[in-house]
């Protein structure tokens, strides 16, 4: 430990005198987080002594959740800056302005990681008192999600002592976020600020409007001796909201969905109130949009549960926890990596590694995919440029595209777009798509194929066999591979149904001159029938798991040596 530390403090480029008498809060931790040396001044804002914070990492003014973030912005990229609040040891509250580098040997390696932290507490509440706007949207000049919280207290208490009712109404547009996309960010902005000055004139002085981020107006209806009187404001409200706006493109209609719920029928604090009233507002999007409904207890945690998923995504995107990881195909010809399939995990900073079917079923239903796939794609082709130029130019890349992202407008272009920017050639990128994107809309889908094939992107048919795919309409999409459901590949050895399936739609992908990959392929028996009815192509846990981007690039310069059975092909 001690040679450790010395070592990172004789790598520290700054003199050991700064990190002493810097008025900064400096601390040094190793790779793995934990505390190797502080300053005085961080000892005084923290309120460890040294020898106390042996043993610690900084997860205990942060947090773990922080402190994992910190973890992965330094693995992946070598630095981090943020601003946190974190509690000292006397649990005081702090704003910490942080930064973080890393330390590294001659030779490039990291050997420990610097921290810089500014107390800016003051700074803080003083911005607070001084600027009006920060609790004000700056869009439509409403109270934002700062006056919530205090608003809410002040009614809570104040319904409390009178033995009055409160409601609170979750009002969130529909189907905003696509208008705005088509329409452009001022004219959606336009909208906001028309929808604000509607809903603000349509409730009486003691009630309040509130502005929260996108579409969402939360109102607080204060002296509701009757529930009707929600109700009646709810339907007044949707009235409004559908009254046409004149933009410069044109009349625009909109619609809203709200979700009520009651002090102190539905809950007591503001938490729970809102809550409740996301729940019912959810059911209202569920059951076709454009209504109200109150919340009720069978509305029950499940909702709930959804909502906080779809939120956490939304966090995710934004900490960029979501990581690719890849798998081998293999050419069973050549028994060499002909292409690596991206597979998404979320690095959840709780749950640790969580697989696609856990998030992206929600992530469809909210229309988060796009964003997600958009940035799997760009990933998985940049590590795939850095592999190709690492001595292996001819690997491709297999890429799953969601059925929302399929058919979003842009795809080619994007596709396109990402190509030039990653410099790889459009061949290397194969786009898997299941049989039910593709059966969707079925002339849209062979447009759609048709402008990718024209690009030179390959198009592969993922999980074939299971969807609904008329052989007719097969012929007419520019593919290039089939990819035989794992579930059929499962059942080669013992069940002949399964057997006979795998065996017909080899022969066919065959016949069409189509590239054919047996997926979900574990066992040796499996690999010698899918050779003996001359399956091109295999990928599965036989072969090789998943792996993070490293462990892949290992695995491509060091390929085990697969023994293939000889194939009927050579014979
Ligand atoms: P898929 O594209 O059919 O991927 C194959 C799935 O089978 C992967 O599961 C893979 O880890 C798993 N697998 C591979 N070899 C074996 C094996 O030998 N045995 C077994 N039992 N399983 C094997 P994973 O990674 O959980 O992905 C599940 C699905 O999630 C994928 O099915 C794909 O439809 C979807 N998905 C994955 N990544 C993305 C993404 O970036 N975007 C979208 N929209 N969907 C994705
Ligand atoms: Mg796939
Ligand atoms: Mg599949």
């Amino acid at each position: 430990m001690k040679d450790t530390k010395q070592k990172c403090m004789d790598c520290l480029s700054l003199d050991k005198k700064v990190f002493v008498c810097s008025s900064d809060a400096m601390a040094v931790i190793n790779p793995e987080g934990y505390y190797l040396d502080q300053n005085r001044v961080h000892a005084e804002l923290f309120g460890h002594p040294d020898e106390a914070l042996n043993g610690l990492t900084p997860a205990i003014y942060f947090g773990d959740s922080s402190f994992l973030k910190i973890k992965k912005n330094l693995s992946e990229k070598g630095i981090y800056r943020s601003e946190l609040s974190g509690k000292t040891a006397s649990r005081a509250e702090k704003q910490i302005d942080l930064s973080i580098s890393s330390i590294k040997d001659d030779q490039g390696k990291t050997l420990c990681y610097l921290m810089t932290h500014r107390d800016i507490t003051e700074c803080k509440t003083t911005e607070e008192h001084i600027d009006p706007l920060t609790h004000h949207d700056l869009l439509t000049g409403l109270p934002n999600r700062r006056l919530l919280t205090d608003r809410f207290s002040q009614a809570i208490k104040l319904a409390g002592r009178k033995g009055e009712k409160l409601a609170l109404l979750y009002i969130d547009l529909d189907h905003f976020n696509r208008l705005r996309d088509e329409l452009g960010h001022t004219s959606g902005d336009e909208l906001l600020v028309t929808i604000a000055g509607r809903l603000s004139g349509c409730v009486r002085d003691c009630d309040t409007v509130i502005h929260l981020p996108l579409d969402i107006f939360v109102i607080l209806l204060t002296e509701t001796s009757e529930i009707e009187h929600a109700a009646t404001i709810s339907q007044k409200m949707l009235h409004l909201i559908a009254k046409p706006i004149l933009i410069e493109t044109g009349p625009v209609v909109l619609s809203a969905s709200i979700g009520i719920s009651l002090f102190p029928d539905d809950g007591t604090d503001s938490t729970t109130l809102l809550d409740h009233a996301l729940v019912a507002m959810s059911r209202v999007k569920n059951q076709g949009r454009n209504g109200y409904q109150f919340y009720s207890e069978e509305l029950g945690p499940k909702t709930l549960e959804r909502i906080e998923l779809k939120m956490a995504i939304q966090r995710a995107i934004e900490a960029e926890e979501f990581q690719v990881y890849y798998q081998p195909q293999i050419d069973m010809e050549s028994g060499k990596i002909a292409c690596v399939e991206a597979l998404l995990r979320w690095s959840h900073p709780e749950k640790g590694l969580l697989p696609p079917s856990s998030f992206i079923p929600m992530a469809e239903e909210t229309r988060l995919v796009v964003e997600i796939d958009t940035w799997v794609l760009r990933a998985a082709c940049r590590q795939l440029k850095i592999w190709q130029d690492a001595g292996f130019p001819d690997l491709r890349i297999a890429i799953n595209l969601s059925a929302f992202q399929f058919q979003q407008q842009n795809l080619c272009t994007l596709v396109d777009e990402i190509l030039r920017e990653t410099g790889i050639a459009p061949d290397a990128l194969e786009l898997e798509l299941t049989e039910s994107i593709t059966m969707h809309d079925i002339d849209k889908g062979i447009e759609t194929m048709k402008h990718l094939h024209h690009l030179g992107v390959r198009i592969a048919i993922d999980d074939f066999g299971v969807g609904y795919s008329s052989l007719g309409y097969l012929r007419q999409f520019p593919i290039h591979t089939l990819k035989i459901d794992q579930s059929f590949v499962k059942g080669i050895c013992h069940n002949p149904d399964d057997a006979a399936i795998t065996a017909a739609i080899i022969a066919m992908a065959n016949n069409l001159n189509l590239e054919v990959i047996a997926e979900g392929v574990e066992t040796k028996d499996q690999v010698i029938f899918l050779r003996e009815h001359l399956c091109s192509n295999m990928q599965g846990f036989y072969f090789s798991r998943p792996l993070t981007a490293d462990r892949f690039s290992h695995f491509l310069a060091t390929p085990p040596q697969f023994k293939l059975p000889s194939s009927p092909m050579n014979n």
